[in-house]
């Protein structure tokens, strides 16, 4: 299944997503997005993760205009997802977040939409957005992002239409068991961001042993597990080494024992907010 990085998963739908891209995350607008986005896709990247709250789309739009001119390849061959931010969660709002999304970006469509955080009274009506945009076939596919289990059942209750993905943190220190397990459970596809823990694991002695033991970087070992355990991961960087040390993912195999050695080290450690306590 993963072995090379235009590797997809299909969704519930039948969309394909790659198992593998970019995340850009506190990247500002300005020539250094730029030029990671187009680097990443020339060396065979197809999957960019991005969001309203970034403040980059305009800067990813670019890149990919250029990447598409200059590189020959298509718009179909990207897989573009965005996400609509706390404070435009609601019906209308909702939809008019997807077409700046999309104005600011330069597209007709992104191949993924999902809600950003499951902000009480508010995702529901998100959800039903989202199912409109789809149905319309605005959309190529929908899903949610920091959902706990009982945000997923609460919407999968009233849904006409399941989240197809569920992007939520997820390292060798907050394993998911449990919301992994759901998703697997209902064909949602598990996605992690912060995959290296926004850069705190290289220095684990487990995680060297194991990057020694493989000849690879610990990067690379965390990102083979995700793959290896059927996550989607999108490992954030803009430094042209890193772009491709991150990818070169799709040439060796963990054993098992090595991949149950890595998620034992789960201590439910987030780096980022935990979702049933957010105040934003
Ligand atoms: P990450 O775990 O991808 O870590 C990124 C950091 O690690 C960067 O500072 C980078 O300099 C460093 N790094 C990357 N590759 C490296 C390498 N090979 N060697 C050494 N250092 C390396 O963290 P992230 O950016 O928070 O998460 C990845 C993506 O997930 C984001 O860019 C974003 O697209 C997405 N995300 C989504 C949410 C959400 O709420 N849905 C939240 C956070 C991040």
């Amino acid at each position: 299944m993963t072995n090379n990085l235009q590797a997809t998963t299909t969704l519930s739908n039948g969309v394909k997503m790659p198992w593998f891209g970019l995340g850009v995350f506190k990247v500002e607008e300005g020539p250094e997005l730029v030029n990671a986005v187009k680097f990443a896709i020339k060396q065979g990247y197809r999957s960019i993760d991005t969001a309203a709250i970034y403040g980059n789309e305009e800067g990813v739009g670019q890149a990919i205009r250029e990447a598409i001119n200059e590189f020959g390849i298509t718009r179909e061959e990207l897989f573009i997802t965005s996400k609509v931010w706390n404070s435009d969660l609601g019906y209308e709002s909702t939809l008019k977040a997807y077409e700046n999304s999309l104005a600011k970006l330069g597209l007709d469509y992104l191949d993924l939409f999902l809600i950003h955080w499951p902000v009480e009274g508010k995702y529901k009506d998100a959800w039903r957005a989202l199912e409109t945009l789809y149905k319309a076939g605005r959309v190529k596919a929908i899903g949610v992002s920091n959902f706990q289990v009982h945000h997923l059942e609460d919407v999968l209750k009233d849904a006409e239409i399941k989240p197809m993905v569920n992007q939520v943190e997820y390292h060798p220190r907050l394993t998911q068991a449990e919301v992994k397990a759901f998703c697997d459970n209902n064909g949602i596809q598990f996605e992690a961001w912060s995959p290296l823990m926004q850069g705190q694991l290289f220095d684990h002695p487990l995680l060297k042993d194991l990057a020694n033991k493989y000849n690879k970087s610990v990067a690379q070992v965390i990102l083979r597990w995700d793959l290896q355990n059927g996550v989607v991961t999108i490992p954030k960087s803009t430094k042209e080494q890193r772009i491709i040390e991150n990818s070169s993912i799709f040439d060796f195999e963990l054993k098992a024992e090595d991949l149950d050695q890595i998620s034992s080290l789960n201590e439910n450690h987030r780096v980022g907010p935990n979702p049933d306590n957010i105040d934003f």
